[in-house]
C-alpha cells in the first residue's frame, strides 16, 4: 500500500447550486459509500472534491470500474499526494514526468495562502523539470505531457497527468421513483440506465407470457435487471403474467390488433404497479418507428389508457445508438441471446402501423371482464430478488 497513492472524485457544478446542494452531495457521498463498502480503502470527502485513499496498488483499477457507476460523478484522476514543501512537490514530479518530449505544468491552487500562486508554481516546477530532465522541453499549447498541481486547503497537494472521463449525471436517488418497462430485448434496460443517470430510483416490471414464454425469457429479465443493479443500488423487479389476457384478446379480437391491445393492457398494469410502489412515472424503450407498436399513432393510442407521464428516452436514438450505450454499460451481451418476449406471442402477420383510438376501443369492449383481468394479473405479482450477494 502506497500512502500517497490516490483517486481523486471530481463531480458537476450543476446540481451543487442553491438550497438542494447538501442534499445531492450527501446522496452522492452515500453511494460512493456504498459502492466501495467491500473494498479496503479510505474516503475523504473535502469541498468540491471527494478522494479515495490508502487502497492497495492491485485495487486501483477495480476502484475506478467501481465510481465510473455512480451517477455524479464526472471524473476521476489518479494522483500522487504530497505536502505543500515545494521540494516534496519537486521530487514527486520528477518521478511522474517522462525524460524526453514537450510538457507543461497546469496548477491549480484552492489554497490561496499558499506563497506561490499558480503562475509561480507552473514557472519554478517548469524550470526544475528543465534542470533535471534536459532532454524535457515547454510547449504550452499542445505539449505531449501535462502535470498538473493541485494546492488543496487542507495541506495535500496532488499531481496527476490524466482524467477519466465518468458517468456524469445527477446521484441515484435524487430525482423521484420510476417504473421501467423492462423486457428481455436491448433498449429498455438502456432506457432504465438513463433515467438512473438523472438521479430516478428505478424499479423494474417485467411481463411474461408463461408457459408461451419460457423460464429462460424471465431469467433474461433478472440477468438485465443484476447488471443494472450496478448503477441502480437496490433496484426491484416484479414479474406479471400476461398470459390470460393474452388468450383472451386472441379469442376475442381482430388478429390485427394484438400487440395494440396487449400494449395498451401493459401500460394499464404499469400505471396501477407505478401507484402502488410510489413511482410517478413509467420509463419503456420506445424509440420513434422502430417497429409497428412505436409510430406515433400507435403510442397515441397505448398511451390514452395512462395518466402518470411516460417517459421514452430513446425516442429520437438510432438503434446503432442504443447499442453503443449497451456495450458501454454491459446489457448487450445478454440482451442479444435468443429469447421470445410476450409481445410475440400470438403475432399477426400484419400488425396495425397506424391505429385509430376509436377501432382500439371498440375491440376492447369485446373484453367483458377486462378490469377483473387486471385485478388478476396484479394480484399475482411476482417481486424476483436480485441482488447478488442474496
Ligand atoms: P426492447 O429492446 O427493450 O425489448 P423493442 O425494440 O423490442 O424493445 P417492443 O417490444 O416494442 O420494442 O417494446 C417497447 C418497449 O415496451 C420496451 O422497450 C419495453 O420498455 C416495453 N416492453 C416490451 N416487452 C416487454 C416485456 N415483456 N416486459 C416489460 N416491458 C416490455
Ligand atoms: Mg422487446
Amino acid at each position: 500500500m502506497s500512502d500517497n497513492n490516490v483517486i481523486l472524485i471530481r463531480f458537476g457544478e450543476l446540481y451543487l447550486k442553491g438550497k438542494n446542494k447538501n442534499y445531492f452531495e450527501n446522496m452522492l457521498k452515500d453511494n460512493i459509500r456504498k459502492k466501495l463498502k467491500d473494498i479496503d480503502c479510505k474516503l475523504y470527502f473535502g469541498r468540491g472534491r471527494y478522494v479515495v485513499k490508502e487502497y492497495s496498488a492491485e485495487l486501483e483499477t477495480v476502484i475506478i470500474e467501481k465510481l465510473q457507476q455512480v451517477f455524479g460523478i464526472h471524473s476521476v484522476s489518479v494522483a500522487r499526494r504530497c505536502g505543500y514543501d515545494f521540494g516534496e512537490i519537486t521530487a514527486l514530479a520528477v518521478e511522474m514526468s517522462p525524460n524526453n518530449g514537450t510538457f507543461r505544468v497546469s496548477a491549480h491552487r484552492s489554497y490561496k495562502k499558499y506563497p506561490m500562486d499558480s503562475m509561480q508554481i507552473n514557472r519554478a516546477l517548469g524550470e526544475k523539470l528543465l534542470e533535471l530532465k534536459p532532454k524535457l522541453s515547454v510547449d504550452l499549447h499542445a505539449p505531449d505531457y501535462i502535470l498538473h498541481v493541485d494546492v488543496r486547503e487542507d495541506g495535500d497537494v496532488y499531481l496527476y497527468d490524466s482524467t477519466l472521463r465518468c458517468a456524469g449525471g445527477m446521484p441515484y436517488g435524487t430525482s423521484s421513483n420510476g417504473l421501467l418497462l423492462l423486457s428481455g430485448g436491448i433498449d429498455s434496460p438502456v432506457a432504465g440506465y438513463m433515467l438512473a443517470k438523472r438521479g430516478m430510483s428505478i424499479t423494474a416490471l417485467h411481463f411474461h407470457s408463461y408457459p408461451y414464454t419460457s423460464e429462460a425469457a424471465k431469467d433474461k429479465a433478472i440477468q438485465l435487471a443484476r447488471i443494472l443493479e450496478n448503477y441502480c443500488p437496490n433496484i426491484r423487479l416484479m414479474c406479471v403474467s400476461l398470459t390470460e389476457i393474452q388468450e383472451t384478446i386472441h379469442k376475442k379480437c381482430k388478429p390485427n390488433y394484438m400487440i395494440t391491445l396487449v400494449r395498451r393492457f401493459m401500460m394499464r398494469i404499469a400505471e396501477r404497479v407505478a401507484r402502488n410502489n410510489g413511482c410517478g412515472c413509467i420509463i419503456n424503450g420506445e424509440s420513434l418507428g422502430q417497429v409497428a407498436s412505436q409510430t406515433l399513432e400507435s403510442i397515441t393510442v397505448t398511451n390514452a389508457v395512462v395518466s402518470m407521464p411516460v417517459f421514452r428516452p430513446l425516442i429520437g436514438m438510432d438503434k446503432d445508438e442504443i447499442i453503443t450505450i449497451a456495450e458501454k454499460i454491459g446489457t448487450f451481451k445478454t440482451s442479444i441471446e435468443p429469447y421470445e418476449d410476450c409481445c410475440t406471442v400470438f403475432l399477426p402477420e400484419f400488425p396495425l402501423i397506424k391505429p385509430t383510438l376509436e377501432k382500439v376501443e371498440e375491440q376492447e369492449s369485446f373484453i367483458k371482464n377486462y378490469a377483473d383481468l387486471i385485478d388478476k394479473a396484479i394480484e399475482n405479482i411476482e417481486t424476483v430478488s436480485i441482488s447478488q450477494t442474496v
